[in-house]
């Protein structure tokens, strides 16, 4: 059974015997992009190449590019722990065309990545087209020889990618796996398709036309390929498992979890390890790549999912701080692939610890103060926004940690409340230092208050914000 690095390998290695360029990935935090939080796709990079105001260095690329969706238009955050096939950080494997192959060349390149190198039957997969898109579905029926019905025509915005409001876009093909019936759900575009059954795995984006700001559309010159493959969704298609926390690497990752606590990864603890599995690897690429914890911006959100996998070893009885002695385990299995993960390890145990230690402070504290507000509450009750405040400003709870908290009670957050009570508190600090006289250190003592308490709040606001593509 091929691991999730050999995967990652063979798949490299197909496009580079294809004569793509293979390029290393990017860093996570955008370098040409200011208004995203972070890559979250493999064509990230390449936007420039896409648009023309950049010379690509080779027709076709392919690489493996490391992503995070944890904010902005893709924020899979509250997907973990709760589906098989989200992550925060997953790897996105994708080649590249910039003028060179278009739509047959694509479908065919995937198709005999996909049937020949990975003897995926096509009795098992379907494929979505847009609905306007005739070529693509004759090209999915000769190549590969779909018939009609595994070819599901969709007229959703799922299926026609755009850059922004002008500039390139076009349809786009999914390939999805059926993997059963005894998986509930419905097909690709069916209501009920977000089940397990049907896995989305591979997405080809076929860039052909340019729009522009009047809402016109009309064929680039030179259309483009754009492709994204999760990695870890065709390594547990591969490994013959449903989910990607069965797969090698995460098995690894929970074994060292359930190791570090002794609580088997069963039950209510299953959904744990897997957010502090997920977690892990998140926050280690970002420290990884410069981000720290901070009340702001990308560092904000580093915090915030640091905080989360550590309120999940708090409910697995992990007296000690846990997430520095995991770091080690994903060096060794990713740091070969990425070597910057085993440059920056010191730095990330460090990171994690420091945090880990701070947060534990208010942790246990918070957490009773939680169990006691919803006590009283059953399914469909609210937490008030004056408690998710007081737990935010006094515990160090994110707002989302705590929607997260009691989410599995099925009990939401009064978040107009929570908004009230920190306007109230930003009213109260200028009301306590205006007219006191001392106006200098007063003026600094607000400032101080203002980055440390309110701040953190804008700094989640900033985030959704520029998390925008
Ligand atoms: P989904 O519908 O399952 O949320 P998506 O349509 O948002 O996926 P794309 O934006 O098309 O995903 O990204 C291309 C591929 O990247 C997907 O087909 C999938 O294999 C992978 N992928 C996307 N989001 C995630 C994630 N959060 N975790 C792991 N893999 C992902
Ligand atoms: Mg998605
Ligand atoms: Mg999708
Ligand atoms: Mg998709």
């Amino acid at each position: 059974m091929p691991s999730l690095n050999e995967i990652r390998s063979t798949f490299l290695d197909y496009f580079k015997a294809g004569q793509h360029q293979i390029l290393p990935s990017a860093p996570l935090v955008p370098q040409n992009d200011p208004t995203l939080l972070f890559v979250n796709a493999g064509m990230v990079p390449f936007k420039n190449y896409f648009t023309g105001a950049e010379t690509a260095p080779a027709p076709r690329v392919a690489t493996a590019q490391k992503c995070v969706r944890a904010g902005g238009k893709h924020n899979d955050l509250d997907n973990v722990g709760y589906t098989a096939r989200h992550h925060t950080f997953f790897e996105m494997l994708g080649n590249f065309s910039f003028g060179d192959y278009f739509k047959e060349g694509a479908i065919e390149a995937a198709w005999k990545l996909i049937n020949g190198e990975f003897g995926l039957s096509k009795d098992k997969l379907l494929v979505t087209v847009y609905h306007t898109d005739n070529e693509a579905a004759d090209l999915w029926k000769k190549i590969a020889g779909f018939t009609d019905d595994r070819i599901i025509r969709i007229a959703t915005s799922d299926n026609f990618w755009s850059m922004g409001d002008t500039g390139p876009c076009g349809p786009c093909s999914e390939i999805f796996i059926d993997q059963g019936p005894s998986l509930a759900g419905g097909p690709p575009g069916s209501p009920d398709e977000d089940g397990d059954r049907f896995l989305e795995f591979w997405n080809l984006v076929f860039m052909q036309f340019e729009r522009f700001a009047d809402g016109t559309e009309r064929p680039l010159p030179k259309p483009q390929i754009d492709t994204g493959m999760g990695l870890e969704r065709i390594t547990a298609i591969l490994q013959g498992v449903h989910s990607n926390y069965d797969t090698d690497l995460f098995r690894t990752l929970i074994a060292a979890s359930v190791d570090a606590t002794g609580v088997k990864a069963e039950g209510k603890a299953q959904p744990s390890h897997r957010v502090i599995a997920d977690h892990l690897r998140s926050t280690s690429f970002l420290i990884a790549d410069g981000v720290s914890p901070s009340n702001e911006g990308r560092g904000y959100v580093l915090r915030r999912i640091m905080r989360r996998a550590m309120r999940h070893a708090h409910l697995l009885g992990a007296e000690e701080p846990l997430m520095h002695r995991l770091a080690p385990v994903l060096v060794a299995e990713m740091g070969d692939a990425y070597p910057e993960l085993r440059r920056a390890e010191p730095v990330i145990v460090e990171t994690l610890r420091q945090e880990e230690e701070r947060f534990r402070r208010t942790l246990g504290r918070g957490m009773t103060l939680l169990d006691e507000a919803t006590a009283g509450l059953s399914e469909g009750g609210v937490l008030s926004g004056e408690t998710a405040f007081k737990l935010y400003d006094t515990y160090g709870f994110p707002l989302d940690l705590t929607q997260d908290a009691v989410r599995a009670k099925g009990i939401t957050v009064d978040l107009d409340g929570f908004d009230t009570a920190m306007a109230r508190q930003k009213e109260q600090a200028r009301e306590a230092w205006t007219g006191s006289g001392q106006s200098a250190a007063a003026g600094e003592w607000f400032a101080i208050r203002e980055r440390l308490g309110a701040t953190d709040f804008n700094g989640y606001e900033t985030v959704e914000a520029t998390g925008q593509l």
